[in-house]
């Protein structure tokens, strides 16, 4: 048996690669653009294994998609590739509308020609599984309860509008195409192989080479944090006991102010790497004007995927968060070969000193 993702070579598409691969027996087709944020680097401990078939291509390509469908007969097909970073929707919203809301609507259209040609056993085992972010709800303020799978729509950003609109595709090919479909909505990733433009890894990173630590604003947005791995076993359970059509909020009950995540990052550096100048981390933090239509605080209620489909988080946000430190301590290779010039031009861009 084979399953197809999409985006596999992204941060969490390319962790969920590598798990599937130790953990399953089937194959994974894996189609991905390769934007600055896809990195064969994180894959290139599967040279050599034939369960992993790597597909340089764009999800809308409806003609790569369709061979490369009816050559492989998935029985799933998962679809992690999108643009991701909120910031970058703000300089250029372009790029998002394309993958996010064009693509998804080909992949879907391409997934739905091989889905009715198949015959009728396998088509009922068929599921088309599409990740998603919990930024589609919009902005919680500090009493409200945390979001659940029936709160509205109110995104914020061109990318959470993006996304938004693609979760919205995806529904309306259930309801009228009929095509076995599951949708996850997850709360903020960190771990392993991270792109570092976004906070966790950026931090890190920053921090060992002795750059300042930006804080948008007052740092007191807060979000709910998950293991990367801890999302992937979510959707392994989704895709082996959802019921279609669903869709399914995954959180691990980890919400943080962005101060208090960039001060425990901090302490364990502190504490596994200390400076050689006898410095605090701490000190290099720099508040930087706050991002415009930041969204106060994002919660998730993972309680409908716990208690129907039995899904618990291994990781705290402690235990997590040391994890990843001591990933990014070893790993120097991995992060030389992702922080290219055009990275460092990026991330000069993004953040504006107060
Ligand atoms: P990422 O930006 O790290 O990776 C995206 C991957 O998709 C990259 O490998 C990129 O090359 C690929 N890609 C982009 N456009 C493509 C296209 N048109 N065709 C084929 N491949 C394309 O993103 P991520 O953080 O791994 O997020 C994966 C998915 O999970 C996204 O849909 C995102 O919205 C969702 N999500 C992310 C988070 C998070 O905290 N990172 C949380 C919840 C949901």
């Amino acid at each position: 048996m084979t399953i197809l993702v999409s985006g596999g070579a992204g941060f969490i598409g390319g962790n969920f690669v590598l798990d599937w691969l130790e953990l399953q027996e089937e194959t994974i087709v894996n189609l991905d653009k390769l934007t600055y944020a896809g990195n064969l680097d994180t894959l290139k401990g599967l040279k050599g294994n034939n369960r992993h078939v790597f597909t340089h291509g764009d999800i809308g390509d409806r003609e790569l998609v369709g061979d490369l469908l009816s050559m492989h007969r998935p029985r799933a097909v998962i679809n992690f590739a999108a643009e991701s970073h909120v910031d970058r929707s703000i300089h250029g919203p372009g790029d998002f509308i394309q993958t996010n809301i064009v693509g998804t609507f080909n992949l879907l259209e391409s997934v739905r020609g091989y889905w009715d040609g198949l015959p009728e056993g396998e088509k009922q085992a068929f599921r088309f599984l599409h990740v998603s972010t919990d930024e589609v709800y919009g902005t919680l303020s500090k009493d409200d309860a945390p979001f659940n799978e029936l709160n509205r729509y109110e995104p914020n950003s061109p990318y959470s509008a993006s996304k938004a609109a693609s979760d919205h595709l995806v529904r309306a090919w259930h309801h009228t195409y009929g095509l076995p479909v599951l949708t996850t909505n997850c709360s903020n990733n960190y771990g392993p192989y991270h792109f570092p433009e976004k906070l966790i890894p950026l931090v890190i990173l920053n921090a060992l080479s002795g750059k300042s630590l930006p804080i948008y604003g007052d740092g007191q947005q807060i979000r709910d944090w998950l293991y990367v791995r801890d999302h992937c076993s979510a959707i392994r359970r989704v895709l082996e006991a959802g019921a279609v059509g669903e869709t399914y909020n995954v959180g691990g009950w980890n919400e943080k102010p962005n101060l208090d995540v960039v001060h425990t990052i901090c302490a364990i550096l502190d504490e596994l790497r200390p400076k050689a100048d006898g410095g605090r981390y701490g000190d290099q933090i720099t508040f930087v004007k706050d991002r415009p239509g930041h969204d106060r605080r994002y919660a998730i209620d993972a309680r409908k995927l716990e208690r129907e489909l039995g899904w618990k988080p291994r990781e705290t946000f402690e235990t997590g968060i040391r994890k990843t430190i001591e990933w990014y301590l070893q790993n120097q290779d991995w992060v030389r070969n992702v922080t290219s010039g055009a990275y460092r031009e990026w991330v000069g861009k993004q953040y504006e000193v107060e």
